[in-house]
C-alpha cells in the first residue's frame, strides 16, 4: 500500500481493520445552520441526531446577539485567561451562570471553559492526584474517563447506575480524597442517574459528587438550570459541569462549584491556565441563552420538547428493536450487531431522514444502536413522520 513509507502502511492496515470490522468513521457535511431542516452532502434531510435540545443554535435572537458580541470584542481572545483573554464577557457569563446555582450549591460560582472535554479534563486533574480515588460510572463520557487517567488517582469503576456497589466500594476506601464521577444524563442511553441517592452517599463517605450535567442543563429543571434543580439538590460537596455547545447552542462549558473549588480550578487547572480563551463573542451569546432557557419561552420548549418525547414513543410499535427507558430527548433503539445498525441509518437517510447510528467503543458491544434525539425546534408532525418510518424499516428490516 505505501511501500516507502512503512509507518503509513501500519495505519493503513489498521483503517482497513476498522472497515473489515464496520467501525469506519464517516462525516457528513452539513452546509446549512443545525435545525430540524438541514441541508446535508447537497441533500434535504429532516435530522433528528443533534444535541441542539431546545433548537438555540438557529435562534434569531442568538444568532444576533454573536453578531453584537463580535461587534464589542471582535472575533478572538487572543490569550489565555491569565494572560489578557479574560473578558468582561467572561465574567458576566460566569456571574449570571453563578447565580442559577445559588439555592444547589453555597457560595457558588462559575467557570467557563472553552469546551466540555476540557472541563472534564480539568476538574478531574485538579482535584484528582495519585493519594485520590475515583469512582467512575460504568457509563461515563469519553472525558470523564481521560480526565480520571490524567489526575492518576486510583480508578475504581462502578456498575452502572448501581448505589448499593458504590457504597460498599467506598466504604472499603481509605483515600484521603475521594470522587465520585457520573454523567446525569447517560449520553448514548438518556436515563438518569440516580442523583439523590449519590449525594446521600458522598456526603455520608466525605467524598465530591462530580456530575456531568451536558445533557441536562437547559433541559431539565423548573428553569431549565439541570439536574441539580431538577431533583432539588443542595450540597457543598457537588461539583456541576454544564456544557454550553448542547441545549444552549453555542459552544463552550462551565463548572459551578463553592468559591474555593473554582478558586483552585483557577490555580491548578492545566486545560484552564494553558489554552487560550474562548472568544468573548460566545459568552456575550451565551447571556441571551440563558435568559431564553430560563424564561417562560424557556419554559415553554421544555413543555413541546416532553410533548415530542412522549409522541415518539407512543407513535412507535416495535418487535425486535428494543427503545430504551427514557424520559430524557435521547431515545436510543438497540438493534445489536454494527452492520445492521448502519444499514436501518442508510435506509432512513434514503427517506430523507437523518439519524445517527453508534457503533462500539462508544457503547458496549453488541448494542450498536440509533440515537434518535429530540428537539423543540421538531414539530409534532416530523416526530411522527420519524416514528412511522421507523415501524415500517423494522418491520422490513428484521
Ligand atoms: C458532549 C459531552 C461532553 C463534552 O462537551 P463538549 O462541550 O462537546 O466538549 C462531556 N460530557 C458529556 C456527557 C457529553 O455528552
Amino acid at each position: 500500500m505505501h511501500p516507502k513509507f512503512p509507518l503509513l502502511g501500519q495505519l493503513q492496515q489498521q483503517l482497513d481493520a476498522l472497515d473489515a470490522a464496520q467501525l469506519r468513521r464517516t462525516r457528513r457535511v452539513s452546509e446549512s445552520a443545525c435545525a430540524p431542516q438541514m441541508q446535508v452532502d447537497g441533500k434535504a434531510m429532516l435530522a433528528f441526531c443533534s444535541n441542539d435540545y431546545l433548537g438555540l443554535a438557529a435562534h434569531p435572537r442568538v444568532v444576533e446577539a454573536l453578531q453584537e458580541g463580535a461587534s464589542l470584542y471582535g472575533a478572538g481572545s487572543g490569550a489565555s485567561h491569565m494572560i489578557s483573554g479574560h473578558s468582561r464577557a467572561h465574567v458576566l457569563l460566569e456571574e449570571r451562570l453563578a447565580g442559577l446555582f445559588d439555592s444547589s450549591i453555597p457560595s457558588a460560582r462559575a467557570l467557563y471553559f472553552c469546551t466540555g472535554y476540557m472541563a472534564n479534563l480539568a476538574v478531574l486533574a485538579a482535584l484528582g492526584s495519585k493519594e485520590a480515588t475515583i469512582f467512575s460510572e460504568e457509563l461515563n463520557h469519553a472525558s470523564l474517563i481521560d480526565g480520571a487517567r490524567l489526575s492518576r488517582a486510583n480508578v475504581v469503576v462502578y456498575p452502572h447506575r448501581d448505589v448499593q456497589q458504590l457504597d460498599a466500594l467506598l466504604a472499603a476506601s481509605t483515600s484521603k480524597t475521594k470522587l465520585v464521577v457520573t454523567d446525569s444524563v447517560f449520553s448514548m442511553d438518556g436515563d438518569i442517574a440516580p442523583l439523590p441517592q449519590l449525594l446521600a452517599l458522598c456526603e455520608r463517605h466525605g467524598a465530591w459528587l462530580v456530575v456531568d450535567d451536558a445533557h441536562g442543563f437547559g433541559v431539565l429543571g423548573e428553569q431549565g438550570a439541570g439536574v441539580l434543580e431538577h431533583f432539588s439538590l443542595q450540597s457543598p460537596q457537588l461539583i456541576y459541569i454544564g456544557t454550553l455547545g448542547k441545549a444552549a447552542g453555542v459552544g463552550g462549558a462551565f463548572v459551578a462549584a463553592h468559591a474555593t473549588v473554582i478558586d483552585w480550578l483557577v490555580q491548578r487547572a492545566r486545560p484552564y491556565i494553558y489554552s487560550t480563551a474562548a472568544p468573548p463573542a460566545l459568552a456575550h451569546a451565551l447571556l441571551t441563552s440563558i435568559d431564553i432557557i430560563t424564561s417562560t419561552e424557556g419554559k415553554n420548549l421544555r413543555t413541546h420538547l416532553q410533548q415530542l418525547i412522549r409522541d415518539w414513543r407512543e407513535g412507535l410499535t416495535l418487535k425486535h428493536w428494543q427503545l430504551l427507558n427514557s424520559d430524557t430527548p435521547i431515545q436510543p433503539l438497540i438493534i445489536g450487531a454494527n452492520q445492521p445498525a448502519l444499514d436501518a441509518a442508510a435506509a432512513l437517510r434514503e427517506q430523507g431522514l437523518w439519524v445517527a447510528a453508534i457503533r462500539p467503543p462508544t457503547v458496549p458491544l453488541n448494542t450498536a444502536r440509533l440515537r434518535v434525539t429530540l428537539s423543540a425546534a421538531h414539530s409534532r408532525e416530523q416526530v411522527a413522520q420519524l416514528a412511522q418510518a421507523m415501524t415500517l424499516l423494522e418491520a422490513t428490516q428484521t
